[in-house]
Parts: structure tokens; sequence; C-alpha cells
């Protein structure tokens, strides 16, 4: 490995008037000069000329370089003084390029346990659609994921960083496959020493079959054994209890229109058998007041909680009337196989009345609608597609930016939309100091766009190239891995058909 030196040219005037008065500020330390000795592999590629957004504050910084070696941003500074380290053929101009930190979808699913090959071949679309980190949300693959996160991990195929929550936990008979099913408290612990043993990023809880107490401390040990935790929520708990107890983000912001009356009371009256489940929700539907979502908003925010709001699937159900999704360019990369999961929910909409059609649009509509209200009482919002086989139209990848782009349209500013799928991911991970922005020290994940983000995010669709985990894509390789995607999904509907 060839390593080379730099030390900043000292003869640049302006660097020495820098350099003497850091000297000044910090009078004993003046070897911090000496810092700038920087050790690069021959590996290190340079881009520069780009327009590198800073997504904590939308400042964009021009005329600078981003030095990247072992998958690291080693540092950034200008051209002039970078551009000796790395040869011509290692340089990449972005000149007019906006720089982006890569995407996040906070809540997918790589799910179906005869989908396997289905699900590995869709990993360099995520890529190629500028998504460098992932967070499953758990399946019936849920080993399958665990192995792929650490192979992803070790180079052994291109995709997204995985994190994931591996199996879910769930009461007996579970609509959902794959479940770690649990009765009791001894068998909660059982699948918490399970899910520790999996070493899982997140533990996930869901309520088809389990509510109540045993939901509430499924929450509670979890948070207790240091998992991050999040959840759908039960009829019969409050949003309120699951916080207190630990929980660190909600799925799905349908939930959160419960908050527009006293959702507290409600879930107390139906846990003590007052109200039915179905009385209940219809009770939240003839009740919502948007000043009390509010204050409800705000004191989930300072617990803490965070908010995967998931639109784009239920928009793409409530709008199924006027758009059936059968011609989307997209499903080249999905094979028949992987969209004869779709059906299930098509089958369960199929006959609804007019009135049932207006129901769900404006349902749709409210939910969206919250987006805003949360940004302002400081609730963290994580962007999250609900990307799965079983989610009818959310397809893989496209769908995260169909959900920035319905951030957007719900009144985020293109800035806040930007966050929801950058340094929020990082920070709900723990992972704020290396990954989430584009700056020195942080893992290179990068996304170059033709247009200008804080316009208008769906320019994040308008890419120029990728950087994966320090790994190049011009537009060219992407749109290899693309075609590639869609070789293999013919390949694979073929070998079906034959066999
Ligand atoms: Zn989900």
């Amino acid at each position: 490995m060839i390593t080379r030196h730099i030390v900043f040219s000292k003869n640049h005037p302006m660097k020495r008037v820098l350099s003497i008065i850091s000297c000044l500020i910090a009078f004993f330390s003046c070897q911090d000069v000496q810092k700038s000795k920087i050790n690069i592999s021959d590996q290190a590629q340079l881009l520069h000329n780009g327009k590198i957004v800073n997504v904590k504050d939308g400042n964009v910084l021009e005329n600078q370089a981003i030095l990247v070696d072992s998958a690291r941003i080693v540092t950034i500074s200008t051209y002039g003084d970078l551009s000796e380290m790395v040869p011509a053929e290692r340089q990449i101009d972005a000149k007019g390029k906006y720089i982006i930190p890569g995407l996040w979808d906070m809540h997918v699913h790589f799910e179906g346990e005869d989908l396997v090959e289905d699900n590995l071949a869709l990993f360099p679309v995520f890529v190629a659609y500028g998504i460098t980190t992932v967070r499953d949300m758990a399946s019936d693959l849920g080993e399958q994921v665990l192995q792929w996160r650490e192979e992803i991990a070790a180079d052994k195929f291109l995709g997204p960083q995985i994190f994931t929550a591996g199996r879910k936990l769930e009461g007996i008979d579970s609509f959902w496959k794959g479940d770690l099913e649990i009765a009791n408290e001894e068998e909660l612990q059982q699948m918490l020493d399970k899910l520790e043993d999996y070493e899982v990023d997140m533990v996930k809880v869901t309520e088809n079959a389990l509510s109540g107490e045993l939901f509430l401390q499924s929450v509670k040990q979890a948070h207790e054994r240091g998992f991050l935790v999040s959840a759908h929520v039960p009829l019969d708990l409050s949003m309120e209890d699951l916080a207190a107890a630990g929980l660190s983000s909600i799925e799905h912001a349908s939930y959160l229109l419960r908050l527009g009356t006293d959702e507290y009371r409600i879930a107390h009256e139906v846990a003590n058998g007052r109200m039915s489940p179905s009385e209940a929700n219809t009770y939240y539907a003839g009740h919502f007041d948007q000043d009390t979502a509010m204050l409800h908003y705000q004191k989930l925010a300072d617990s803490g909680l965070a908010i995967t709001p998931t639109l784009i699937g239920g928009k793409q159900l409530a709008y199924y009337d006027v758009d059936n999704h059968a011609d989307d360019d997209f499903r080249k990369y999905l094979t028949d196989r992987f969209t004869s999961n779709y059906q299930w929910r098509i089958d369960r909409i199929a006959d609804s009345s007019p009135e049932q059609w207006q129901a769900r649009k404006e349902r749709y509509q409210q939910i969206a609608a919250q987006l805003p209200y949360l940004q302002r009482a400081g609730m963290t919002i994580l962007a999250g597609s609900d990307a799965a086989a079983l989610n009818t139209f959310v397809y893989p990848a496209l769908s995260l930016h169909q959900e920035l782009e319905l951030f957007q349209e719900a009144g985020l500013s293109p800035l806040q939309v930007l966050q929801t799928a950058t340094i929020n991911g990082a920070a709900f991970m723990g992972k704020s100091s290396t990954m989430g922005t584009v700056e020195t020290g942080k893992q290179a994940d990068l996304v170059l766009l033709n247009s200008n983000p804080l316009k208008d995010v769906g320019a994040t669709q308008d890419i120029f190239a990728v950087m994966n985990d320090g790994q190049y894509f011009d537009r060219r390789a992407l749109d290899a891995l693309l075609e590639h995607a869609s070789q293999r999904k013919t390949q694979l509907d073929q070998e079906r058909l034959t066999r």
C-alpha cells in the first residue's frame, strides 16, 4: 500500500494568516498544524467541484473537495490543498452537482421465505436509488437478513448497510409469518434472549395478537436490556404508556390520529372492557381535534419518541381506484412471485363503494396533514417507506423517494424532508458521529444530484452518481446495476415457469 503525505502548502498567504491565527488562539498547541499530515492509500478518491449540502442547517459549501479513503471521508478542503494527493484518474469532477449524504430508508421488510433470491437481487437497486442504509423492521427471513447484514458489511456483495430487528415480538397465532410469539413473561424473556443472541439492532413489537400488559412488558423489558424499541400501538395501551415504558419510535402515523382526543382514557376503557376495540376506533374517528393532537405530540416529543409515518402505502391503496399501477415502470425489477403478494390488499378493498373510496382518501389526507404538526412539536420524523413484498405497490427503493415527496407535499420544507432521511436516521440509530452528514470522519455514503434538493426534494431522484461505503458508481455504473436487476427478474420469472 502506497502512503502519501501532505502538509498543506505553507506558502499560500491565506494559509499563513490562518495558521498564525490558529496558533495564536491555541498557542500551547501549535503542533496542531502538524496534524494536517494525512496518510492515505493508493485507493483514495477525490470528489471536487461539487456543492456540499449541509443537511443540518441547509448551507451549501462550494469549491470544496472531499477526500475519501477506506470508505471514510478523510477530509474536506480546497481542491488546491488536496489535488496533488490523488492521481487524476481517481479524481471525480462533480461540477454543478449537489452532494448529499446517502439516504436512509428507516422502514423496510426483506420478507418471504420463497423470495430470498428476489430480495437479494434488489439490494443493488437500493444503491442505484441513492439509499445507502436501510432499517429492516423484521420478517420471516429474520436470520437470513442478519446474515445479509454481515455479508454486506464484509463487502461480499453490494447493498445498503442494514440495521435489522430480525424477527418481531407478537402474541400467539399472529397473522404475520415468522413472528416470535409469546404468551407470557417467561416466553418474553426467552425471545429477548434469542434476539440478544442474534445481535439485532432494535426490537420490534406489533399488536396483531399481542396487547395489554404483555405488550407493555415487551417494550419495557426490551428497553431495559438496552435495545431501541419500535412498535405499533394496540388499542388498549396509550402512546403515553408506551413512551413511559421506554418506546423509541412509533411505526406508522395512522396511530397518531388517536391523539386528537383523550387517547389515554379511551385506551384504559378498552383495557377494562368498558369499550370494544371497534367502538374505540369509531370514537377516535369522530372526535379528532387538531389542537389536542398537537399538545399530545409535544408531550411525546419531550419524551424523545420518534415517528416513522410510512405514508406511501396508505396513499397507494387509497388512490387505487384512480391509479391501479399496472403499468408502473419499476415492476421490471420485481418478479411475478414478488408482486403476486400484492393481491391480498387489493382484494380487501376491490369492491368498495364510492363513499368508502372517498373516506379512504380523506383519512390518508388527514394522516399526511399531521406532518407539519409533528415537525413543529419537535418529534423526530424518520423517513421509512415500509417497502415489502406484502405491501402493495410500495416498491423497494423507489418508494422512499415517493415518501419524501409526500412529506414535502404535506408541508415540510425540502431541508426538513432531507433530514428525515439522513441525520434523523443516524441519530435514531446512535450513529451521528459516523453517519448521516457529509463531514470529515464520516462514512463515505454520498449521493450526487443533478439538481438542488433544497429547492425541491424530488431532486433526490435525479441522481448523477452514488458513493456507497466508499465505492463510487457513476450514472453508467448505476444504470448497469439497474439493467442487471431487470435481467435477473426476467430470469427468475422464466426459471419458475419452466420448473
Ligand atoms: Zn412495516
